[in-house]
């Protein structure tokens, strides 16, 4: 059986890890296993190609309000074939240079292959067993097929498979709500589908506070329609219709969504085939590896980061856990994980950004008297006036005593990048929003929103007060 000194499963955030250890030991030996296209999900089929896709649909949409500002612009035709062949090419290029660097590496056997534990410290790849004394389990997640009777006959597309399309389908169903379904909803949109989303949960994007999921919901359906609180009961399909019978779960009515192709969006969970299970790794109910503050599995020197671990699944925070666990493997000091401030964004049109804590955490958490949130819109700075900005604002909360920042919540234009100000001052020793009240901010800037917020903090009640008459959720 070969032996080596590190195994490690998966070519995304892992590699960091990798990395480290072959420069603080040019003899070591490490089998780097990954089944798919080398570079980790965020690069073959999650963050970097759904971005590629998505610009050209902000630019979709970016010509469609042309209009308003007295520019008589027309969008002739979509070349979609050219847009997803833009997208592999970009994606390619790095997929080649990172299968370059694995094969060509003295300490790396690269197996291209699936790897199951057959027992501790003990995995199968090619047929063959291969042994090490440490493991990292990099393995990321994978998307979840909801059991829907007649779905697999009907056939489906996945975040993954979606990208080997090259012909846009007319009338596109998305099952499922969250970000991965409002990413590509809006983007097969943008391209001229018709697209239904069929969301189970109440709320659309039911991770984010309601009332930016109100004004996300708002303005995309401007471009397809979204249905919350539905099931999808079954699938048929004659030819090449898939018929979906859905029932609201509230009003119980059902209704029938006819679509050519379907888009399964609704979550992900853990890589069925690694089989932690033999190998004396705990994992938890839905099957995420169990780590402790360290990273470490329950099994010694064996330790797992990323999506694998369920905790946050985004790609910022698995390259911060490759980070911590160097620290924890070779760096000499053994660190903590510090979640509190992991942020996450939807890249549709209006984006999405959210850091730390929603209001009810932040409430139930610290008490309703010791909370303050600051709310302002967009319209209502100079540069969201030019824009014709309407509903989209900034919300922040904050400590009540010495304006420690607890969460940030935005919906608008650039929402993933205007929040950094806020995720940085959650990195500082307390945390402090005086910095963004007191600092200057560039006139007239987009910026000037988290500015204006951070200046009209006040309690949730007069919050809600202000938010719901702002968005004509209640009567003025
Ligand atoms: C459509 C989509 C869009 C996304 N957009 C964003 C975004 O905009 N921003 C963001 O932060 N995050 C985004 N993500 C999430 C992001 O891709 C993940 O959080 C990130 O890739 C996790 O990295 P990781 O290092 O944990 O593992 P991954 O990079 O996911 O790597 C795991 C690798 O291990 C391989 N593997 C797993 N098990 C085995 C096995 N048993 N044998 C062999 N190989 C195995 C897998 O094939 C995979 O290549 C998106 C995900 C998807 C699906």
């Amino acid at each position: 059986m070969k032996q080596y000194d590190v195994i490690a499963v998966g070519t995304g955030s892992v590699m960091a890890v990798v990395e480290a250890l072959i420069e603080e030991n040019p003899r070591v030996k490490i089998a780097v296993i990954d089944k798919d296209e080398p570079g980790g999900i965020c690069l073959t089929r999650g963050c970097i190609p759904s971005k590629i896709l998505l610009y050209p649909a902000d630019l979709v949409r970016t010509i469609q309000r042309a209009g308003l500002f007295g520019l008589d612009v027309e969008l002739r035709a979509v070349d979609f074939a050219k847009v997803m062949d833009r997208m592999h090419s970009l994606v390619h290029k790095d997929i080649d240079q990172i299968r370059k660097g694995l094969s060509s590496s003295e300490n790396i056997d690269y197996y291209h292959t699936p790897a199951e534990f057959t027992a501790p410290y003990t995995m199968r790849v090619e047929g063959k067993e291969i042994r090490a004394s440490k493991i990292l389990l990099g393995a990321g997640s994978e998307p979840t097929i909801p059991t829907i009777p007649g779905l697999a006959e009907a056939g489906y597309l996945t975040s993954d498979t979606i990208l080997g399309i090259r012909k846009l389908p007319s009338r596109v169903a998305v099952i499922g709500g969250g970000y991965i379904a409002a990413e590509y909803g809006f983007f097969l949109a943008a391209m001229g589908a018709e697209v239904t989303i069929l969301g189970r949960n109440p709320q659309f994007l039911p991770d984010e506070e309601p009332e930016i999921s109100h004004v996300a919901k708002k303005h995309l359906e401007g471009g397809l329609r979204i249905e919350t609180n539905h099931e999808v009961l079954d699938v048929t399909r004659k030819g090449n219709e898939k018929r979906l019978r859905a029932r609201d779960r509230s009003t119980k009515k059902e209704a029938t969504f006819v679509a050519d192709e379907i888009l399964v969006a609704a979550g992900r969970g853990p890589v069925a085939i690694l089989h932690p299970e033999r190998a004396g790794i705990k994992t938890d109910a839905a099957g995420w590896i169990v780590t402790d503050a360290y990273l470490a599995t329950s099994q010694p020197n064996v330790w797992a980061l990323g999506d694998a671990t369920g905790k946050f699944p985004f790609k910022h925070k698995a390259n911060y856990d490759a980070q911590v666990l160097y620290d924890n493997i070779v760096g000499g000091e053994k660190r903590k994980v510090d979640y509190h401030a992991v942020p996450h964004a939807v890249f549709t049109d209006p984006e999405v950004a959210s850091v730390g804590l929603k209001e009810a955490e932040a409430v139930a958490q610290y008490g309703l008297e010791n909370v303050l949130i600051g709310f302002y819109l967009y319209e209502d700075t100079a540069r969201g006036e030019a824009m014709d900005l309407k509903d989209y604002f900034v919300k922040v909360l904050v400590e009540r005593r010495g304006l420690a920042i607890l969460g940030a919540h935005i919906v608008g234009p650039e929402a993933s990048v205007l929040i950094q100000e806020v995720i940085n001052l959650m990195y500082t020793p307390n945390r402090s929003a005086d910095p963004i009240r007191e600092g200057m901010h560039i006139h007239p800037a987009l910026s000037e929103v988290v500015e204006r917020a951070c200046l009209s903090l006040m309690p949730p009640e007069h919050y809600h007060h202000t938010m719901e008459h702002a968005l004509g959720l209640r009567a003025r």
